[in-house]
């Protein structure tokens, strides 16, 4: 029998003893009821606690279906175990002498097999409801049932927006941040669109698909897997139609034509202008035109993705929304060159700004040249700065606002300031943008 038809027949059988009972009331003395009475009582709790037996069982039985649709959601409740079970192979690993082992923080205890995991563990919670309703319900079986519920309805709070919501609608990332479903989702669509935020990634680690992919359209994991192909692609070409604009994918040129699958523009991938023959590509000099006139507004090319980044700070380390480091003065990757790693000018400018920045009430020019050249002196000393360890939060709340020097937002709540480069950078950017 079905469950649900099993659970209304129950139903019916207890109405209609509800109602004898009340059309007997009174034909007998109180504290004296006939041995009928005692029986139907007695048929009456049984049926009650069979009925609730059922309903437990039928919220069980919709908990394992959910799970199965949603493996993820489940598997992460046993993230903790399964982190605590991979540090104790990893210490025992070390034990038998191999030392050099890399130890994980993400991939090896935590992949996309691990519903199977639980299932292998013994902890499956998929139901055979038909067994369930031959035998006594075993108390292996209602432990499972009751710590099941109990994950499903613990309450988590998102790290990111601070909402409160079920255990099933966050998901618990390898960094140890949850969030909820709506905000990875958004973290991994915005990524699309800034480069800055690509690959989706929380605490530096970036976050597998698999962790959102069950949430997304086919039209959202289409573009979330295209803006892959843009941002893995050195020396971009976009359609040269201003109305169009699109990435046009390594697939779609040939030689140095670019055709756009879209409108049908054809886009030179020199000049990035309208496609023309080779002969009169305005390239080199109109691009060394522009590139002379950045340089000097203290923009310099990214030598990988080719895009135009702009200098801030007193260093000439820049990084680029790639990721690619590279320096100010030449262009050339990173600590390969023989130039200054920072300009003194604009490291003074930098550290009068921090210094003004930080203080209170304006100060008298002694006091104030005294911190000037102290900051210059530790932004000297850390200009290759990465901000990792702890950063100290600077409350808000006078009704001014800070600015994020890297993605350049307001913030009112608070800023998070590095204690040793001192870069202010909000939370989303601390979590997000970091590489
Ligand atoms: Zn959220
Ligand atoms: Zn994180
Ligand atoms: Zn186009
Ligand atoms: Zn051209
Ligand atoms: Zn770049
Ligand atoms: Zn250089
Ligand atoms: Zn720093
Ligand atoms: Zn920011």
């Amino acid at each position: 029998m079905l469950l649900d038809d099993e659970i209304a027949a129950l139903s019916l059988q207890l109405m209609e003893i509800e109602l004898d009972e009340s059309e007997s009331k009174g034909k007998y003395a109180a504290g004296n009821p006939p041995d009928t009475k005692i029986a139907s009582d007695n048929f009456q709790s049984e049926i009650l606690g069979h009925l609730d037996f059922l309903k437990d069982l039928k919220m069980a039985h919709s908990i394992a279906c959910a799970v199965n649709v949603d493996a993820h959601a489940i598997a992460q409740l046993t993230e903790p175990e399964k982190r605590a079970r991979y540090d104790r192979e990893y210490a025992s690993r070390l034990q038998e002498g191999y030392p050099n082992e890399p130890y994980t923080t993400s991939s090896s205890y935590n992949d996309s097999d691990s519903f199977q995991d639980l299932v292998d563990e013994g902890n499956t919670i998929n139901l055979d409801v038909e067994d369930a309703l031959d035998t006594e319900p075993s108390n292996a079986y209602a432990d499972q049932q009751a710590k099941v519920l109990g994950e499903f309805s613990q309450m988590h709070e998102c790290d990111v927006c601070y909402e409160i919501y079920r255990a099933p609608f966050t998901i618990l990332l390898p960094c140890a941040d949850r969030y909820c479903i709506g905000c990875l989702k958004r973290l991994f669509l915005d990524a699309t669109a800034d480069e800055s935020l690509f690959p989706a990634r929380c605490c530096r680690q970036p976050i597998p698909l698999h962790y959102i992919q069950r949430q997304c359209s086919s039209d959202e994991l289409e573009s979330i897997q295209n803006a892959e192909i843009e941002f893995s692609t050195s020396d971009r070409t976009y359609c040269s139609n201003n109305d169009c604009a699109r990435f046009i994918k390594p697939m779609d040129i040939t030689g140095s034509q670019a055709n756009c699958p879209y409108c049908f523009t054809e886009t030179c991938t020199a000049c990035k202008a309208g496609f023309h023959e080779d002969t009169d590509c305005p390239a080199d000099p109109a691009l060394q035109a522009t590139l002379t006139v950045a340089n000097e507004q203290g923009w310099q090319r990214c030598y990988s993705c080719r895009t135009m980044v702009e200098l801030d700070h007193g260093c000439n380390h820049m990084t680029c929304k790639c990721g690619a480091e590279f320096c100010y003065i030449c262009g050339a990757n990173w600590k390969t060159c023989p130039c200054d790693q920072w300009n003194e000018e604009r490291l003074v400018v930098r550290a009068e700004e921090v210094v003004n920045r930080a203080a209170l009430r304006p100060l008298p020019e002694m006091e104030l040249n005294r911190r000037v050249e102290e900051m210059a002196d530790a932004l000297r000393q850390n200009h290759n700065c990465t901000h990792r360890g702890w950063l100290p939060r600077v409350e808000g709340g006078n009704g001014q606002a800070f600015r994020c020097e890297m993605c350049a937002r307001q913030h009112w709540r608070f800023i998070l300031r590095c204690p040793q480069c001192h870069v202010q950078i909000c939370a989303d950017c601390r979590r997000n943008r970091l590489r």
